[in-house]
C-alpha cells in the first residue's frame, strides 16, 4: 500500500524478507504458537536472511542499510508471526543499536560485529521482578570490586532470555544517586554465577522464548561496561527509542496480516445469501483497519526518516509504537469479530494475532506510558535537550542542519 518513495533496494529488502519468511518461517509458527515453542532455528534463519545486523556498518558485520529498511524487515516478519519480529527487537533494536550508540570501538568489534553477523544472539535486559515502567525500582546492584564489577540481581520478562549469548542489562551502581546511579553492563553466556530461565504458558507471543536472567556474584570487567559509569538509564532510554522504532514497525505487518486475513474470509462466507464483505458494518471494521495501518505506517516512516538524518526521535517513535501496537491490538480485534466463532479457534490465525498484540501493546512502555510521554511533550514538561540523536544518522542522509 505505502510506498512513500521506497529505493529499489529497500522494495527489494522487504520482498525478499516476505518471501523467506513465507518459506522458512510461515510453515511452522501455527503449531509453535499452540505448543507454546521457540524454535531455536529463528535466529540462525534471520542470520541467513541478512538482517540480524541490517542496520549496522559492514566494518561492524553489518548490512549498511537504513533505518527504513529495518523497519521493513519488521514489518515483514510480524506479518507472519510477532515472535520473529520481537527477536529483531531485542536483538538490533534494544542490544545492538544500544552497543552501536555507546559502545567503544573495541566492544564494537568484539561484541556487536559478532551479533550483526548473526553469530551471538543479543538480548537487552531491564525489566525487574519490581522494576516495569518505573525502572527506578530495579534491585540489581553492580558493587565496585578493584577495576571489576560484581552484579547480583535479576531480571524478568527478557524476551530471548533462555538463547541468548549477549545480554545488555542495567543495574545500580550507586542507588543514592537514583537516575544518575544506573549503568549498563554487557554480560556474556558462560559467566560464571550468570544463568537464564523461560516462562512458559505465556498469553501470546507463544513462538518466542521470554524468561528471565539471574545474577550472583557475576564478576565483569570494566570492558563489559557500557558508556560511562552512571549513564546506564541514559543508554537505556535510547535503546528504547529504537527498540521502539522496531516495535512500530513491526506493528503495521500484523495490522496487516489481520486485513488480510479479514477480506478474504469476508468474501467466502456467507449469511443471509450474501457475502458478509458486503455488509456495510462489517465495512466498516475493513476501513478502520486500512485507515490504522496507513496512520501507523505514516508514523513510524517519519521516525525512520529521522533516524536515517541522525535527529532526535523520542516523541515521534514514542507516538507511532503507542498508535501502532493499540491499532494491531484493534485490527486483530476486529479480525477476530469479522471471523464470527472460526475467529476464536485456532483455526484461523486471528486469534493468535489478538494475543500478540497484547504483548506489544505492554513490551517496551505501556500504552499509558505513552500517553504520558506525549501529553509531557505537548505540555512542554518535557524537553529533549539534545536534537541530534546519539544514534548515528545513516552515510548520505545525515543533514547539518537540525532545524524541523
Ligand atoms: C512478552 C513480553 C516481552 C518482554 N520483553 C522484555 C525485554 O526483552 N526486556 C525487558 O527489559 N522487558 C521486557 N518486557 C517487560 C515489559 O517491558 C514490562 O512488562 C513493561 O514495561 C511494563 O512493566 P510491568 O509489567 O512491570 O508493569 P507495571 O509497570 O507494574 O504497570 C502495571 C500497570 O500500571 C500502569 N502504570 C504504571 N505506571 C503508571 C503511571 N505512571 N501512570 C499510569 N499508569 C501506569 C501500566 O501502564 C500498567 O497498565 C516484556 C514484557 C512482555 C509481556
Amino acid at each position: 500500500m505505502i510506498d512513500f518513495e521506497l529505493t529499489e533496494e529497500q522494495k527489494w529488502l522487504a520482498e525478499n524478507v516476505r518471501k523467506f519468511s513465507a518459506k522458512e518461517f510461515a510453515p511452522r509458527i501455527p503449531e509453535d504458537d499452540i505448543k507454546g515453542h521457540y524454535d531455536p532455528e529463528t535466529f540462525p534463519k534471520l542470520a541467513k536472511l541478512g538482517v540480524t545486523g541490517i542496520c549496522f556498518p559492514e566494518k561492524y558485520g553489518g548490512a549498511g542499510m537504513d533505518y527504513i529498511s529495518l523497519g521493513l524487515a519488521c514489518e515483514e516478519l510480524e506479518y507472519v508471526d510477532t515472535a520473529l519480529r520481537t527477536v529483531m527487537s531485542v536483538h538490533v533494536g534494544l542490544n545492538g543499536c544500544g552497543i552501536y550508540q555507546w559502545g567503544t570501538e573495541e566492544q564494537k568489534q568484539r561484541f556487536l560485529k559478532p551479533m550483526a553477523k548473526g553469530e551471538k544472539f543479543g538480548v537487552f535486559g531491564l525489566t525487574e521482578p519490581d522494576a516495569g515502567s518505573d525502572v527506578s525500582g530495579m534491585k540489581t546492584y553492580a558493587k565496585k570490586d578493584g577495576a571489576n564489577y560484581i552484579l547480583n540481581g535479576q531480571k524478568i520478562w527478557i524476551s530471548g532470555a533462555d538463547y541468548a549469548d549477549t545480554l545488555l542489562v542495567f543495574a545500580y551502581t550507586n542507588k543514592e544517586k537514583k537516575h544518575e546511579g544506573m549503568s549498563a553492563f554487557i554480560l556474556e553466556r558462560g559467566m560464571q554465577g550468570l544463568s537464564t530461565f523461560s516462562i512458559h504458558n505465556k498469553f501470546g507471543i507463544r513462538a518466542g522464548n521470554v524468561g528471565g536472567i539471574v545474577m550472583q556474584d557475576v564478576k565483569v570487567s570494566k570492558e563489559h561496561l557500557l558508556g560511562e559509569e552512571g549513564e546506564g538509564f541514559k543508554i537505556a532510554m535510547s535503546c528504547l527509542d529504537n527498540g521502539r522504532y522496531t516495535v512500530a514497525a513491526g506493528s503495521t505487518g500484523l495490522i496487516r496480516a489481520s486485513l488480510d486475513a479479514s477480506m478474504k474470509y469476508a468474501k467466502q462466507r456467507k449469511t443471509f445469501g450474501k457475502p458478509i464483505a458486503e455488509y456495510q458494518l462489517v465495512q466498516e471494521m475493513i476501513a478502520k483497519m486500512v485507515a490504522n495501518y496507513d496512520s501507523a505506517k505514516l508514523l513510524w516512516l517519519r521516525a525512520g526518516w529521522l533516524k536515517n538524518k541522525g535527529l532526535r526521535n523520542t516523541r515521534e517513535t514514542s507516538l507511532a509504537k503507542w498508535i501502532g501496537t493499540t491499532s494491531a491490538f484493534d485490527a486483530a480485534n476486529d479480525a477476530i469479530e469479522i471471523h464470527g466463532a472460526y475467529g476464536y479457534s485456532d483455526e484461523y490465525p486471528v486469534g493468535r494475532f489478538l494475543r500478540n498484540a497484547k504483548g506489544e501493546v505492554i513490551y517496551e512502555g505501556t500504552a499509558e506510558i505513552h500517553k504520558l510521554i506525549q501529553a509531557e511533550y505537548a505540555l512542554e514538561f518535557r524537553h529533549d535537550k539534545e536534537l541530534r540523536c546519539k544514534l548515528p544518522g545513516h552515510p548520505g542522509m545525515t543533514e547539518s542542519s537540525v532545524s524541523r
